[in-house]
């Protein structure tokens, strides 16, 4: 931890002060927003609207980003008086300038992955040669030295989409700069490199350090003071406005919260909207961090992590809890909407949940599949609220109201 890190972790009063039981102010009562299809259906559409429209992209640490958590910080005060943000400071990386990957002087869409190295001031050029067997990768050859100096990933989608460049992707690729390019556009890649075409690419990309951003923490302190953890993170790609990654499950978070508004739930529920889920978790691990300073990680006995729950309408559940799993599987009988629930091997401390991971908190993640909606805009411009199904979107609102009272009873 960085000494300023520190200094923010020590002065971080809001977050022990909400994450206990003591004298709560009254709980201010928002369940009327909630209350109909039709308030769920226009509250979904109205926040949609400020975050992913008015706003759009919002990358972590961004002007945009601080704005959306200002939306996020005014909907959860509706249900917790004591909400707040929750600061901390971050390296920005961004890609300010326009991109450009041309074939032969011809363009082609490619995105750099966010936290990549960009290309030096006058770009990168030489030819392409495919790195595996499948060719969706295809290695930049500087044709002096021979040597790689840029990676092409081939995405499954038709159009250009960036990841994220992880530590793990750094390693695997020497630390070249890593872009994504469509499907479409595989073709093209592939007679590049037949033709020993002339490849020339500018991506620069810029730091800054010791940026301040800030997670947004809501807690609706109940009977007992153990915690129930929900997160939903808020931040996007540079590249999408995030309706379906991550704003409308996010969305669907604070409707939850607003239904357990106004009277105490038998345990604490703390709602977080974590910055930079989309570059390494950092937002959850910080609040992670802060809580094990102060003291009470060990009130935390659940952590339930919600992305992208509209990219279809079957939900891929991460778990190894048996009870979890089975509790919310009867809910699913029960209530008989929604799609298929697919289990996912890996365990639930999954994306923002990972930094969570320890042998007294029981954590569930889970996310969607099954239709158009993920090739289409996932990290993608089109990741705009007309591809938010709304349908979807209050099946999972039934379901996991009803989930949320029953893991209060185990
Ligand atoms: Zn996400």
């Amino acid at each position: 931890m960085k000494r300023r890190d520190f200094l923010a972790a020590s002065g971080a009063i809001a977050i022990s002060a909400s994450s206990g039981i003591g004298c709560s102010p009254s709980l201010p009562d928002n369940r009327h927003i909630v209350a109909t299809a039709d308030s769920r259906a226009k509250y979904l559409a109205g926040l949609l609207q400020e975050l992913c429209v008015d706003i759009g992209p919002r990358p972590y640490a961004s002007p945009e980003y601080l704005r959306a958590s200002e939306i996020v910080l005014r909907e959860m005060k509706l249900f917790s008086p004591d909400a707040a943000f929750d600061p901390f400071t971050v390296d920005r990386w961004s890609s300010p300038e326009d991109q450009l990957l041309t074939i032969n002087s011809n363009p082609v869409t490619a995105y750099v992955y966010q936290n990549s190295p960009g290309t030096p001031p006058d770009g990168l050029r030489g030819t392409v040669r495919a790195a595996n067997d499948s060719k969706s990768e295809y290695d930049l050859i500087d044709n002096d030295t021979g040597k790689k100096t840029a990676l092409f990933f081939i995405e499954s989608s038709p159009h250009a989409r960036p990841r994220y460049y992880s530590p793990g992707t750094a390693k695997r690729i020497n630390n070249v700069p890593a872009a994504g390019i469509g499907s479409d556009d595989a073709e093209r890649m592939a007679k590049a490199e037949r033709d020993g075409a002339a490849v020339e690419w500018n991506a620069r990309i810029k730091w800054d350090n010791d940026i301040a951003t800030r997670n947004v923490v809501g807690t609706i302190p109940g009977e007992s003071d153990e915690e129930l953890v929900f997160l939903a993170h808020l931040d996007s790609q540079y590249t999408a406005p995030g309706a379906n990654d991550n704003g409308a499950t996010l969305i669907l978070m604070l409707m939850w919260a607003h239904a357990f508004s106004g009277r105490r739930p038998k345990k604490t529920l703390v709602f977080i909207a974590p910055d930079v889920e989309e570059a390494g978790f950092v937002g959850a691990a910080r609040y992670v961090e802060k809580r094990k300073a102060a003291g009470t990680f060990g009130k935390i006995k659940y952590v339930f992590n919600f992305d992208s729950f509209t990219w279809g309408p079957d939900l891929v559940l991460f778990s190894e809890q048996k009870v979890l799993l089975q509790t919310f599987e009867s809910i699913k009988t029960d209530l008989n909407i929604g799609g298929k629930v697919i289990r996912n091997d890996r365990d639930g401390f999954w994306l923002d949940a990972e930094p969570f991971r320890d042998d007294n908190i029981q954590a569930l993640s889970i996310s969607s599949e099954g239709s158009y909606v993920f090739d289409k805009c996932w990290h993608q411009a089109e990741d705009k609220p007309e591809h938010i199904n709304a349908e979807w979107v209050e099946n999972n609102y039934r379901i996991f109201t009803r989930f949320m009272e029953k893991v209060m009873d185990l």
